[in-house]
């Protein structure tokens, strides 16, 4: 007879309270996998094939270890496919194989993906996959979980917004991310009820906003682009967010999980023909993963007045390294300062730090200069 199963999912920043959410309502357990650290890398490092992705490499290291430390449950491992041309597409089969072959055989994988073109096709593959994830239930018992999980991936949202505003405008050094790790275990363990996650997000944020800061400040503005699973999870992108934020930097992320999943799933049409527009001349059609939004956002973050970009990059991903040679002419076209950072195992803190308050450091300068008399043509920042 089957175990139960318990389920698994990439952890990805804080998005986890959420996806936790959605698997208890509908009656399950989860396990969720540790923040990436330095034995989880050299666990996944170790067991992936030399030429895959960081992400795919991270991922490896976190269900391993899951499964390892559990060999009397039954897991459920929640995979992504099928989204474009890039490694993505090996994800699942390749995760199978190296898990079975390392005598893990408690899990089976069940893949997510969006809703493709043609319709008459998409919905039903879309429906029998979901069935096949979740099983089935009461259509009032999954409508629920989604919109709990919704509510609580968007409130998560607003709070991480709000802490990066306030971080470099608070009086007391910390106080702001005191408040933010209070307000996001609040709605973690919120009751799964719309009201009362509406309720302590409205809380939350005017807590939040009772901190001590200064509000009129027009400090440089950083933008950032990427990789979707890196530019969202905190532990592997050694938390740039906050690290620009104590540098006195506006910083905003161009993907978070709401829209990434509307420009996916809903509106994918749309996005697409948006993304084609802006990108005329430069990257006009899809090449897998983010990297046409990377371009696309880099020209919008100029449209929008930013200082600068800052493009996240995994370590063996095609996509962005594709992306990263049409930003050097973005830079250059557009005016616009964009440093490419690429993250792998052996990325280092202090190294990193060091790139972040050079970059930092000349957004200032720039800012300074143009809003003298002295107007300044800055070249294309793009390292390597
Ligand atoms: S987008 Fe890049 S990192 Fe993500 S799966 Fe594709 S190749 Fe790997």
């Amino acid at each position: 007879m089957r175990r139960k199963a318990t389920y698994i999912f990439p952890r990805m920043g804080y998005s986890y309270a959420a996806f936790e959410s959605f698997f208890q309502i509908l009656g399950y357990d989860v396990i969720t996998p540790d923040p990436s650290n330095s034995q989880t890398l050299k666990r996944g490092v170790s067991n992936s094939p030399e030429g895959m992705c960081f992400p795919f490499k991270i991922l490896l290291g976190q269900f391993m270890k899951v499964l390892e430390e559990n060999p009397d449950k039954y897991f459920k491992i929640v995979s992504l496919e099928s989204y474009g041309p890039c490694r993505f597409g090996y994800y699942s089969p390749l995760y199978s194989k190296i898990l079975k072959d390392r005598g893990l055989n408690n899990f089976e994988i069940v893949n997510v993906e969006g809703i493709y073109p043609p319709w008459y096709k998409g919905i039903p593959r879309f429906f029998k996959k979901l069935i096949k994830l979740v099983g089935w239930h009461a259509p009032w018992t999954g409508i629920r979980a989604f919109v709990i999980a919704g509510w609580k991936v968007y409130a998560i949202e607003e709070l991480e917004r709000k802490l990066y505003h306030l971080i470099p405008r608070e009086k007391i050094t910390g106080s702001t991310e005191k408040a933010f790790k209070r307000a996001f275990e609040r709605i973690h363990h919120a009751p799964n009820k719309v009201r009362a996650v509406k309720k302590i997000l409205a809380e939350e944020l005017e807590r939040m906003d009772s901190v001590e800061h200064v509000e009129d400040l027009d400090l440089p503005k950083i933008g950032l682009v990427g990789e979707a699973y890196m530019l969202m999870d905190y532990s592997n992108n050694l938390e740039i967010e906050k690290k620009l934020a104590y540098m006195g930097v506006d910083v905003d992320r161009s993907l978070w999980v709401t829209n990434w999943t509307l420009d996916r799933i809903i509106r994918a049409k749309k996005h697409l023909n948006h993304m084609s527009e802006v990108n005329k001349g430069y990257l006009d059609f899809f090449i897998g993963g983010d990297g046409q939004e990377s371009v696309m956002n880099t020209i919008l973050y100029k449209q929008k007045g930013f200082d600068g970009v800052i493009q996240v990059q995994p370590f063996g991903c095609l996509p962005e390294t594709a992306a990263k040679q049409i930003l050097s002419k973005v830079s250059k076209d557009y005016d616009i300062p964009v440093l490419s950072l690429s993250f792998d195992e052996q990325t280092g803190e202090a190294g990193f730090i060091t790139r972040l308050e050079a970059f930092v450091d000349m957004i200032k300068e720039r800012k300074l200069s143009k809003s003298g008399t002295r107007e300044k043509k800055s070249t294309a920042v793009v390292s390597h």
